[in-house]
C-alpha cells in the first residue's frame, strides 16, 4: 500500500470535517436554511480577508474572480501597470489584453519579487495609471511581492491595486482594509482546504465606486447584482451548494485555529521546508521572498527532474508540484499550504531525502529532516 499525500500548492488535501460536510443534503438555496449558513459565510469570508466590505462567493475556479476584478474595475483602454513575475502575472496579462485594458508589463525575473521602487517608478512614468494587478504570492515562482508597500503607493492616488491573493489569503495576514487594497481574490482549493469550485472577491469602497464607470461587456461575473443578492444572503444565480456547506466547515476550522496561529504554522512550515532543503544543500528557487504558501527547490544537477518528480508520486505516494514553462523538470515545488501540518513537512523532507539519495544524488539522510526538526521544535507547546 502507498498512502497519498498532496503537497502541491493547490489542489491541496481537503481535511475530513469538511469532506464529510459536502456530503450533506442539497437544500434549495433560496430558503431561510440556505441563508442561515449563507450569512455565517459571508462574515467569516470578512474575517479572513479584514475586511468590513462584503466578500463575495462566486461560483468559479480562482481565475473567474480575477476575470470579475477586470471586468468589473477597469474599462477598455485604461492604464494598467501588470507585475509578471510568473504563470499568474502573466494570466492577468492575458485578461486585460483580452478586455483591451491598455496593459504596461513590469516583468520580474521568476523567482524574484519585485522591487518597490521599479513600482514607484512606473507610477512617476505613467500618471494615467488606473490599476497595478499584482499577486500576493506567485504561485508558480514561490515568491511574494510587497503588497503593503505598494498600497502604500496607490492608496493616495487614483490607481486601483488588485491583488490575486489565490495563496496568500489565509497562508499570512493581508489585511484588506488596513492595507489599502482595493481588490482581493482567493480560491477555494488553496488554503481554504476546499477542493477546487469556488472563488472569493472583495471590492474596496473606491473599487465599488469605480466599478459603476466602467462598461464592459459582463453578466454572470457581475458583481453589483451578485453584491444585491449576496447583501441578502442569497446568491445571483444557483450557488454551488454543497461547496458553501464546505466553506462554513473550513472557515469554522480556521477560526478554531485562529488566524495568528494558522499564519504562524504556514510560516513555521515554510522556514522548515527551506531549512531542511537548505541541508540537503539544494538551491531556493525564491530566496529572497519566499511565499509561505510553498517552497520551489532546484533539482541538482545529475538528477533528471522529471523522473524524480514522479518517482515521488507514485512510488512514494508523495505529490509535490514541478515547474512550470521555463522551469519545467528544473524545481519542485513544496507546498506548506492549507491542510498541512509539521509532521507532513518533515514527511515532505524526508521523502526528498530517499528519492535524491535513489537517484544518486550524495545525501545524508537525516540531515534535512533534521534541520526542519530543529525549526519545529520550537513551535511544541511548553510541557
Ligand atoms: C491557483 C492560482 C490561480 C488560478 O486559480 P484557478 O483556481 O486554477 O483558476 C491564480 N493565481 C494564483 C496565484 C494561484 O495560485
Amino acid at each position: 500500500m502507498i498512502k497519498q499525500l498532496l503537497l502541491a500548492p493547490g489542489p491541496t488535501p481537503v481535511p475530513a470535517r469538511v469532506r464529510a460536510a459536502m456530503a450533506k443534503p442539497v437544500i434549495h438555496h433560496r430558503t431561510p436554511q440556505f441563508g442561515e449558513i449563507f450569512e455565517r459565510v459571508r462574515g467569516g469570508l470578512k474575517e479572513l480577508f479584514a475586511t468590513e466590505n462584503d466578500v463575495l462567493v462566486l461560483s468559479s475556479s480562482g481565475t473567474g474572480a480575477m476575470e470579475a476584478s477586470v471586468v468589473n474595475c477597469f474599462a477598455p483602454g485604461d492604464e494598467v501597470l501588470v507585475v509578471n513575475g510568473g504563470k499568474f502575472g502573466e494570466r492577468w496579462l492575458k485578461l486585460a489584453d483580452m478586455y483591451s485594458l491598455k496593459p504596461i508589463e513590469l516583468k520580474v525575473e521568476w523567482g524574484a519579487a519585485v522591487r518597490v521602487e521599479q513600482v514607484e517608478q512606473a507610477i512617476a512614468e505613467h500618471p494615467d495609471l488606473r490599476g497595478i494587478l499584482i499577486q500576493g504570492s506567485e504561485t508558480s515562482t514561490t515568491t511574494c511581492h510587497p503588497v503593503e508597500e505598494i498600497a502604500r503607493l496607490t492608496r493616495d492616488r487614483d490607481i486601483l491595486l488588485a491583488v490575486d491573493g489565490i495563496t496568500a489569503v489565509g497562508v499570512y495576514e493581508l489585511p484588506m482594509d488596513e492595507w489599502g487594497v482595493d481588490i482581493l481574490v482567493t480560491g477555494s482549493q488553496k488554503a481554504m482546504m476546499m477542493p477546487p469550485g469556488l472563488a472569493a472577491i472583495a471590492l474596496s469602497d473606491r473599487a465599488w465606486e469605480r466599478s459603476k464607470s466602467v462598461c464592459q461587456p459582463r453578466f454572470y461575473f457581475d458583481l453589483e447584482k451578485e453584491r444585491a443578492g449576496q447583501a441578502k444572503n442569497s446568491t445571483a444565480y444557483t450557488p454551488a451548494i454543497s461547496l458553501i456547506y464546505a466553506l462554513d466547515e473550513s472557515l469554522a476550522m480556521m477560526r478554531e485555529e485562529g488566524f495568528p496561529e494558522l499564519y504562524a504554522r504556514h510560516d513555521r512550515c515554510a522556514r522548515a521546508t527551506r531549512a531542511g532543503c537548505e541541508a540537503l544543500g539544494l538551491r531556493l528557487l525564491s530566496p529572497d521572498s519566499p511565499s509561505p504558501a510553498a517552497t520551489g527547490v532546484f533539482v541538482p544537477d545529475g538528477v533528471d527532474g522529471k523522473k524524480l518528480h514522479g518517482y515521488l508520486r507514485d512510488q512514494m505516494g508523495v505529490a509535490f508540484a514541478g515547474g512550470q514553462d521555463q522551469l519545467k523538470g528544473k524545481i519542485l515545488r513544496i507546498a506548506h499550504i492549507g491542510y498541512i501540518d509539521a509532521f507532513d513537512t518533515i514527511t515532505a523532507i524526508a521523502a526528498l531525502e530517499m528519492a535524491l539519495l535513489h537517484f544518486g544524488h550524495d545525501v545524508q539522510l537525516g540531515r534535512g529532516v533534521g534541520a526542519a526538526q530543529e525549526i519545529l521544535m520550537a513551535a511544541l507547546p511548553s510541557r
